[in-house]
């Protein structure tokens, strides 16, 4: 049975043409699911009887249930979810105070093998279905109904590298943004990619202004391939040829996330030749403390150390914001998460 949330507008309305119905059934099938967020074909009053009970018999409007959910002291929630095929995975709505902010997964697993994220600890076992992506926004969505509010952004940035799901999640991306979907305007919808080069210029040239978060993390090559495999596929060259690419044909800046791993890529040598990597882009660095993993022998840089690879930077005459920590407490921050199973 197909799942109505699995689809964009555009491939709902080729569905309703097959099935003999006009397009504009897609529509009202959108507005109904979305707009209205309703869960049964029963409630669709402006559809006859009896292309009710075809849908019914063609479509489920299935979402993941909850297995388990933390509520952190700073209001941040992580829901371990689960799917049909009894996978598990994380979602975390954010409190900003510019708005709500799902995090959410875009696989199970992942294969990316970034040596300091929990995350890649699971190796890949299968993409998420557009239906799958779209549902971690109705289960948050479901949840903040009693406060009456909605998740305002969106950002691919939980387990899994988005770019090796990338037609999935730029399905998910349509969904979010269209008026009669859930109507979230692009620059509230970011998509964090380790750096697929194919995939950077193809994200370009989708002709639409959401955001791209780069995971940079080091200054050059060398130290890039001692943490994140990816590198040897697509060196920084390549990766900054891409952005720049990305900048000319989306005439958007990315953001560059850097994490600061102590004595790997924290000296102020890295920060001078970090500047001069991005030189010649618009973009900015994000510098993300890192949440130490168990099982890894990465650590955090201390504060100072932050400061100070800040303040080279800044002489350098490059933007740089130090990312904000939310559900530490609940191993829901950046790079917690890892789906454990109970
Ligand atoms: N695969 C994508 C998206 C998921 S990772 C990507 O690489 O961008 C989201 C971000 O969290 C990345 O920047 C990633 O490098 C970072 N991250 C992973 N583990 C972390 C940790 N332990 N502490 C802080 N950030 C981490």
């Amino acid at each position: 049975m197909k799942n109505l949330y699995g689809y964009k507008l555009e491939d709902l309305e080729q569905l309703m043409l097959e099935m003999g119905q006009k397009k504009y059934r897609a529509t009202q099938l959108f507005k109904w699911i979305y707009e209205r967020n309703v869960t049964s074909f029963d409630e669709m009053s402006d559809i006859s009887l009896a292309f009710r009970e075809t849908l019914k018999n063609e479509f489920c409007l299935e979402i993941p249930t909850i297995f388990k959910k933390q509520v952190s002291s700073d209001g941040t929630v992580k829901l371990l979810l689960s799917l049909k095929d009894d996978s598990k995975i994380e979602t975390v709505l954010m409190r900003y105070n510019y708005g709500l902010v799902a995090c959410v997964t875009s696989q199970v697993g992942c294969n990316m093998g970034c040596a300091f994220c929990a995350s890649g600890l699971f190796k890949k076992q299968r993409n998420l279905e557009v239906h799958e992506l779209v549902g971690q926004i109705l289960v948050l969505n479901n949840l903040l109904k009693e406060e009456n509010k909605k998740i305002t952004h969106v950002v691919v940035m939980g387990t899994g590298e988005p770019f090796d799901n990338y037609d999935n999640v730029m399905k998910f991306i349509r969904i979010l943004n269209h008026p009669y979907g859930f109507a979230i305007g692009a620059r509230h919808l970011t998509v964090s990619t380790c750096g697929l080069v194919e995939k950077i210029k193809d994200y370009a040239n989708e002709g639409i202004q959401i955001n791209l978060a780069i995971s940079l993390h080091a200054p050059n090559d060398k130290i890039r391939n001692k943490i994140m495999p990816i590198s040897f596929k697509y060196p920084l060259d390549q990766l900054m040829e891409a952005i720049k690419y990305y900048e000319q044909t989306a005439k958007r800046r990315v953001t560059f996330e850097y994490i600061l791993l102590e004595d790997v890529n924290d000296s102020i040598e890295d920060a001078k030749e970090l500047a001069q990597l991005i030189r010649g882009t618009t973009s900015y660095v994000n510098l993300i403390p890192y949440n130490p993993v168990g099982e890894l022998k990465y650590k955090r840089t201390s504060g100072n150390r932050v400061h100070r690879f800040m303040d080279a930077l800044i002489k350098e005459g490059v933007n740089v914001t130090v990312r904000k920590e939310f559900g530490t407490d609940i191993d829901a921050a950046c790079g917690q998460l890892r789906a454990k199973n109970g």
